[in-house]
């Protein structure tokens, strides 16, 4: 383990932030890393539990005992080595990972979790400084051909699983550059995407092609696929939004989240001309909706120097530690404040949007609300009720709804024959990742709805296994928490 006494000695201390008036003058990433030090310390913390709940808090199943002790070790190349064997992508968890593994950490019972995400982070960057992380492409190659179709993190590790066990791997893009939401939604200043194209640049070493542009589907039908492949991982996301169908909603001024922070990234890689700009400048911004996709509106809005920014969120504020309903190890619904929040936005909890209000010209200029409140009925389900002469107008030049997604496009599905559940995620059992149609699987947010970075990656792990035992007839590809299945 650690230091024996490492978390008697030690406080927790993480990354500390550039401060806010510097870092929305930009959309560069603004954490300011511990010196080798303070990381070994904080790695010290750790008390390598008998039974580490922390591995079963981690949908991955990362080591974390064992990186840790690395670290204090300062065997930083052995920590990498031990963080890729279950994690292809630690630089986008490192930085991105709402961790449940600390909140599942045995010394948060009485004591500050271990730092576990940012110690995940340094080694993984240190790794890629010292030039640890090279491509590692297979030795001998199957002949076997595999689509997987979306570059987000679950089609990521799934190529790069793979493409590891020696088939030829093609991954299919619609939009310009691989990455998903790492790249079109996901703002630069929580990670900057050359963090992508590091990562993107080994992959292509190691052999896998990847063919931007090509909408599956509506460029190149996903029949014609099914045909010229030995398998398809469909990894889709969840990408349907969902909507805000009240009065106003088609006011000029009324923006789906997604659309403004994908047009910011594009913006911020480069790109000068859209149809639609959409930019907060000295507007009063309000985002509806208080999930991270509202989070990030909210540092994006800063960021391009809007008047004042105000989040909305339907339900009650939740307790700033853990509920006593959600004991330890489980995750948590307690009060999240993000570094987007902490830039000056106002948080309004309980609240509904009954209405945009327009100009002659069609702008948005205000919204009107209600103050709401969740009532029990018989049965235990909550119903929301608003609570009566709480009526107020907001003075508000842009809306930008960040109300999350309802599922996923159903286009693929329809051409191949898939079946989906009511809420359009395809069908596919966590158990083998194939849906109803032999040879097609699904992984991440397109099989299980809008979720995280590190389920994407381990959906895509999993379901690489099981498309190169169905190849194959046995897999010798890591399967999380399960050792391997016998060959059929
Ligand atoms: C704004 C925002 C912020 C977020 N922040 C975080 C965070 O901080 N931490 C976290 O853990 N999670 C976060 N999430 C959630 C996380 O990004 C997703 O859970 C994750 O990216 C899902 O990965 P995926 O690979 O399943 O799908 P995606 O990342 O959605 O990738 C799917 C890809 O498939 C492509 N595609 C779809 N259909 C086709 C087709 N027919 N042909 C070709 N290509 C196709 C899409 O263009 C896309 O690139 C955030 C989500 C959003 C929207
Ligand atoms: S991937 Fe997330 S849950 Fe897993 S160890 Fe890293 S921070 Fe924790």
């Amino acid at each position: 383990m650690g230091k024996i006494t490492g978390f008697l000695e030690y406080k927790r201390k993480t990354e500390p932030y550039k401060p806010v008036e510097k870092r929305i003058k930009n959309f560069k990433e603004f954490t300011v890393p511990l010196k080798e030090n303070e990381l070994k310390e904080q790695g010290a913390r750790c008390m390598d539990c008998g039974i580490p709940f922390c591995h079963s808090g981690c949908p991955l199943g990362n080591l974390i005992p064992d990186f840790n002790d690395a670290v204090y070790r300062g065997k930083w190349e052995k920590a990498a080595q031990i963080l890729h064997a279950t994690n292809n992508f630690p630089e986008f968890t490192g930085r991105l990972c709402p961790a449940p593994c600390e909140e599942a950490c045995v010394l948060g019972i009485n004591e500050d979790p271990v730092t576990i995400e940012n110690i995940e982070k340094n080694i993984v960057e240190t790794a890629f400084e010292k030039g640890w992380i090279k491509a590692n492409p297979p030795e001998t190659r199957t002949g076997k051909k595999i689509a997987v179709i979306g570059s987000g993190p679950a089609g990521l590790a799934a190529a790069q699983q793979l493409n590891r066990a020696g088939h030829w791997v093609t991954v299919y893009e619609r939009d310009e550059k691989p990455g998903g939401l790492l790249r079109y939604g996901i703002p630069d200043f929580k990670m900057e995407k050359h963090v992508i194209d590091r990562r993107l640049k080994v992959l292509e070493e190691e052999g896998i092609v990847f063919k931007c542009g090509v909408h599956i589907g509506i460029d190149l039908p996903a029949k014609e696929l099914k045909t010229e492949y030995d398998a398809l991982v469909l990894c889709g996301g969840a990408t349907v939004r969902r909507n805000l169908p009240i009065e106003g909603a088609d006011l000029n001024g009324v923006v789906q989240a997604m659309d403004f922070l994908a047009q910011n990234n594009r913006r911020v890689d480069g790109k000068k001309k859209f149809e639609n700009e959409i930019m907060a400048t000295d507007k009063h911004v309000i985002v509806i909706g208080g999930g991270d996709t509202g989070s990030d509106c909210i540092g994006t809005s800063f960021r391009q120097g809007a008047k004042t920014v105000t989040n909305f969120e339907i339900l009650s504020k939740p307790t700033e530690g853990r509920p006593q309903d959600q004991p330890w190890p489980f995750w948590p619904m307690r009060l999240r404040t993000s570094s987007s929040h902490k830039e000056g936005a106002e948080r309004v909890f309980s609240i509904s949007t009954k209405k945009f209000i327009g100009d002659e010209k069609g702008d948005l200029k205000g919204l009107v609300t209600s103050e709401v409140e969740w009532i029990k009925e018989p049965g235990g389900r909550m119903k929301l009720k608003e609570i009566e002469g709480t009526e107020k107008e907001w003075p508000c030049d842009l809306a930008l709804l960040a109300l999350g997604f309802t599922g996923s496009e159903m286009t693929l599905a329809e051409q191949l024959g898939l079946e989906a559940d009511p809420r359009t995620n395809i069908k596919a059992s966590p158990r083998d990742y194939q849906t109803n149609v032999p040879g097609v699987f699904v992984a991440g947010d397109q099989r299980r709805g809008q979720s995280l970075i590190v389920w994407a990656i381990s959906e895509g792990r999993q379901a690489a296994y099981h498309v190169d035992r169905y190849l194959m007839g046995g897999s010798d590809l890591p399967l999380k928490g399960e050792g391997d299945l016998p060959r059929v």
